[in-house]
């Protein structure tokens, strides 16, 4: 800590989820570490230019010593691990590593801070997901998956994320740190990742709609998500790290809309009505085990935590199409 304030360590400062926290910290007055992979890392630049409060270390979460270190330098008050191999589907092609980094990360972690003796002064968010659900258990039919629902994840990604949620939830049980899970549904916005459905089909449409492109590839259009705006899911996750006690939260919209239901709203932003002329399916897009339907039960987090959300399904694709529009404008590729 310094100078008496607070002081948080960002673990995937560079991730969109990383931008978003370390902004509301800075805001709330923490000094913001943030954990950067590799040497020469491109994204290492976009965070010094974008969030230049943000104080830079080096480490990796497969690389345990490291994670010492960051957290000798930071001496964080509380610890966000926003890090992992985070694409479903880059997670079947690489799974050893994902279990590496999104799994067996946590453990490094949560060790760095035990190990270090920082038990009792340090809290931790482990950012859980919506994709341990798996969508094939959908035992709740209507009212969404909450805290207590069953978990089946369906990819490399969501296995990895449930070891690291259960030692997280083990290192609460054992050594009564303060370790809390937020179990996120699918969150997007302008910061979102090109790789992600969201953000291929809003800058896909901006690109389409002035002449720069004149379709899109996608995989599969019936999968139905809970998609919700980034901006106010990480205000949750620092709500949860304000609790009095530690927890797991579901933070989700209460919604569910298929990728046919996102693309019929982005076309509409920019005036085209029928959608298909302008969209091709690949199999390369699709994945060896589908998750078909996700809809969450965000009560828990509304009830005990306070937590609102400011921005809605439609809000939220008129935000990430006029950002693409706005963008793909100033730029002449
Ligand atoms: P996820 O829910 O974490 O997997 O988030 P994504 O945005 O990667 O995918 C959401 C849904 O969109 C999944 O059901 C994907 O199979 C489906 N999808 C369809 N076409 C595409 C595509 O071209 N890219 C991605 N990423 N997903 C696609």
């Amino acid at each position: 800590m310094t100078n008496g304030t607070k002081s948080a360590l960002v673990t995937g400062i560079t991730g969109q989820d990383g931008g978003h926290l370390a902004q509301l910290l800075h805001e709330q007055g923490y000094t913001v570490y943030g954990l950067v992979r590799g040497q020469r890392n491109p994204k290492k630049a976009e965070v010094e230019r974008e969030y230049p409060y943000v104080e830079l270390i080096e480490g990796d979460l497969t690389d345990a010593t490291s994670l010492f270190r960051a957290v000798e330098v930071a001496n964080p008050s509380e610890i966000y691990n926003l890090a992992a191999v985070s694409h479903v589907g880059y997670s079947f092609d690489n799974p050893s590593l994902t279990a590496d980094v999104t799994g067996k990360g946590v453990l490094n972690l949560l060790e760095a801070v035990r190990l270090t003796g920082r038990s009792e002064s340090t809290r931790v968010y482990q950012a859980s997901t919506s994709e341990m659900f798996g969508g094939l258990d959908y035992n709740r039919p209507g009212r969404g998956y909450n805290e207590q629902s069953l978990f089946h994840p369906r990819s490399p990604y969501g296995v990895a994320k449930l070891y690291g949620h259960w030692i997280a939830r083990n290192y609460r049980e054992s050594y009564g740190m303060f370790v809390s899970c937020g179990i996120l549904f699918n969150h997007e916005g302008e910061r979102r990742g090109l790789e992600f459905v969201t953000r291929k089909v809003t800058n896909a449409v901006a690109r389409i709609s002035l002449g720069k492109q004149d379709h899109i590839v996608l995989g599969d259009l019936w999968p139905k998500r809970d998609w919700g705006y980034a901006g106010d899911y990480v205000r949750g996750m620092w709500q949860m790290m304000q609790h009095s006690e530690p927890d797991d939260f579901v933070l989700a919209t209460g919604q569910t809309h298929s990728i046919e239901d996102f693309l019929t709203l982005a076309f509409a932003e920019v005036g085209i009505g029928d959608w298909r002329p302008y969209v091709q399916q690949d199999p390369r897009f699709m994945r060896p085990a589908e998750v078909d339907i996700l809809l969450g039960d965000p009560t828990k987090a509304e009830t005990v935590l306070g937590w609102e959300r400011y921005v809605d399904f439609p809000g939220l694709v008129n935000l990430m199409v006029m950002h693409d529009l706005e963008f793909e404008r100033s730029t002449s590729r």
